[in-house]
């Protein structure tokens, strides 16, 4: 579950240790870990407040400064999502239609990006 918040409490206690990526843990269990990204620097968000993402927060968040909880789910590529993606160029231009997303890679950014470009070079126009 991916928490959009503004509770700072998710960051380290050092303020010169902020950075894009936030990890923590812990350090009796270290199963308990989560990663918080501070949107701002990230993002370059043009906004004075912080705005902080939280992935499967293992301590509270202040109910209060949740300002959205957004459940996600990474792709899974069991061998029919295997098979059926070596097959999905064939669905391109059918009924006008043309498809790309990083589906047709390992699920990432630059998969997004690799397919957009393979999707336009397949362009009928
Ligand atoms: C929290 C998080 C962190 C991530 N971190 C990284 C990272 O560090 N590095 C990395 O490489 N990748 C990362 N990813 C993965 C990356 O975000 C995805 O690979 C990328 O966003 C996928 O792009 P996409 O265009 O294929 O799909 P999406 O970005 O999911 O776009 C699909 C769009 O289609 C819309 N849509 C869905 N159904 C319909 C419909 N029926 N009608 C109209 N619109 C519809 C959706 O609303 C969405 O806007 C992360 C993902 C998450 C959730």
């Amino acid at each position: 579950m991916a928490y959009i918040h503004t509770d700072q409490r998710a960051m380290p206690n050092n303020r010169k240790a902020w950075s894009s990526w936030n990890s923590s843990m812990d350090s009796k269990n270290l199963e308990k870990n989560s990663i918080t990204y501070w949107l701002n620097l990230l993002q370059n968000l043009r906004c004075d407040e912080n705005i902080f993402l939280t992935l499967n927060p293992y301590f509270d968040i202040d109910e209060k400064k949740i300002l959205k909880k957004v459940k996600f789910t990474h792709p899974y590529y069991d061998q029919k999502a295997l098979d059926a993606q070596s097959e999905l160029n064939k669905l391109q231009n059918q009924k006008d239609l043309l498809f790309c997303g990083s589906y047709f890679g390992y699920g990432f950014h630059e998969d997004g990006i690799k397919s957009s470009i393979e999707m336009l070079k397949s362009l009928n126009d």
